[in-house]
């Protein structure tokens, strides 16, 4: 009995997250893909998932700041609320 254990579409639904991760045991990553290949339902499913994050990755890419422009920002102001130091600009309540 060291057959791979078939996975049922719901199991399959509750490891997505962690499957799109990479998160998974190989054990369970092959149950999953193996299944993936028989049921075109969750076939579906996973390349939504999959679609969704990619997107989101490269959205949280392009929105990523670059360490030398944060530390320009932080510089102006910082030199900013130097020279006015009441606070008045930033309305601290
Ligand atoms: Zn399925």
């Amino acid at each position: 009995m060291d057959q791979v254990d078939p996975v049922s579409c719901a199991e399959l639904i509750r490891s997505l997250p962690s499957f799109l991760d990479s998160e998974v045991e190989a054990t369970e990553s092959a149950a999953l893909s193996a299944h993936l290949e028989r049921c075109a339902h969750c076939l579906t499913i996973y390349r939504f998932e999959r679609a969704v994050l990619d997107n989101l990755q490269a959205k949280l890419r392009t929105a990523s700041v670059p360490p030398d422009l944060e530390r320009r920002v932080l510089e102006l102001i910082g030199s900013q609320t130097g020279h006015r130091n009441d606070g008045q600009a930033f309305s601290s309540e």
